[in-house]
């Protein structure tokens, strides 16, 4: 067949999913807990029956229960499948300038992956020599837009909410994109900046803090005008998006506060243990603000050599081949046990 009808793109590679029943994954940034036991509740009271027909339009029951959440109008919310969906969403609907789209080199390799998809143009900006972003870096400069997760994935660096507002209020022409996904394990959050600034879209996902990967929810706080431009482009390709039991389990997720407060506060206390153990193995260990940590092995052994190594015990932990941090590996925290197995296991490696 002739295949010059056919699209060639280099997709975006999620962390891999082995099979085994023994497996430690700590390699995709999932919550190592189970979600909510109300999650649990509604998952057992859905009505399969309902399933007849299509779920809400504008995903309604779950976007007017984080709108008051979040202290926002509904207007101010959209939602997707996953925030990757919402992400693919807002970069189709707000990048059309054809002037560069500026985010960090290193990054969610995934905006990369969207703008190529889409023809966007891109600059990737250097983070500086700590893993830091330069906020300078992106202020005075020609942009159709800018895209910054924080905390900075794979690094988990967190960025200070002042240097984000001065991207914000010196780039007013453009949108600036806040991706959240990890900001509840001890980012600073700039959600009540959507007041402030109408170019300003903050991205959520109820993947790692709500433990809930499984069932595909992202959403993203901005203003109406802009909400109404990405909802246009949403409903351009597809109506219907979150399912009806996923709605269901969303609703009941953003209901249990104390449970979602008390598993992170969990998370927070093995990244610290986690940091902490591996420096004492000899491991430069970057500053996390996140569900996961960013490290580098001591001299003598490479982050391949602890990736392979420990895949063979069938613990899993992401290595990524890219220039500049080849030599990191990056770790998702996991309970207790599972990282207890998994420092014994790289303390064997290095003889300690
Ligand atoms: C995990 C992640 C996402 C996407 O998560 P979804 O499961 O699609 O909600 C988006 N951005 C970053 C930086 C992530 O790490």
């Amino acid at each position: 067949m002739n295949q010059d009808n056919f699209r060639k793109i280099t997709p975006y590679v999620p962390g891999i999913q082995p099979g085994f029943s023994d497996m430690i994954k700590l390699n995709t940034n999932e919550n190592p807990y189970p979600p909510s036991p109300m999650v649990g509740e509604a998952s057992k009271n859905f009505d399969a029956g309902s399933l007849r027909l299509y779920p809400s339009v504008d995903v309604g029951p779950l976007r007017d229960a984080l709108a008051e959440y979040h202290g926002y109008d509904r207007e101010c919310m959209f939602i997707g499948v996953g925030s990757d969906d919402v992400l693919a969403t807002v970069f189709q609907a707000c990048f059309n300038s054809g002037r560069p789209v500026l985010f960090p080199e290193i990054t969610y390799s995934f905006y990369e992956v969207w703008a190529r998809l889409y023809n966007i143009n891109t600059c990737k900006i250097p983070l500086k020599e700590d893993f830091t972003i330069d906020a300078d870096a992106y202020i005075g400069v020609d942009n159709g837009g800018i895209v910054i997760a924080n905390p900075n994935a794979p690094t988990s660096v967190a960025m200070a909410k002042s240097e984000i507002e001065r991207i914000i209020k010196n780039n007013t022409d453009n949108v600036v994109v806040i991706d959240e996904a990890y900001v509840d394990f001890g980012g600073e959050s700039v959600i009540d900046l959507v007041k402030s600034y109408d170019n300003l879209i903050v991205v959520r996902t109820f993947s790692k803090s709500r433990s809930l990967a499984g069932a595909r929810i992202g959403y993203c706080v901005a203003n109406p005008a802009l909400i109404s431009v990405i909802e246009a482009v949403r409903n351009s390709i597809n109506s219907y998006t979150d399912n009806r039991p996923a709605i269901e389990l969303g609703v009941a997720s953003v209901k249990d506060e104390d449970y979602f407060r008390a598993t992170i506060k969990k998370v927070v206390a093995t990244r610290e243990r986690l940091a902490d153990e591996l420096k004492k193995l000899g491991f430069r260990v970057l500053p996390s603000s996140a569900n996961f940590v960013f490290a580098q092995p001591p001299a003598g052994i490479s982050a391949v050599e602890v990736y392979e190594e420990l895949a063979k015990k069938h613990i899993y932990v992401r290595h990524f081949n890219i220039k500049g941090i080849d030599n990191y590996l990056r770790i998702t925290v996991g309970t207790d046990e599972q990282i207890d197995t998994m420092l014994s296991e790289v303390g064997r490696l290095l003889n300690k």
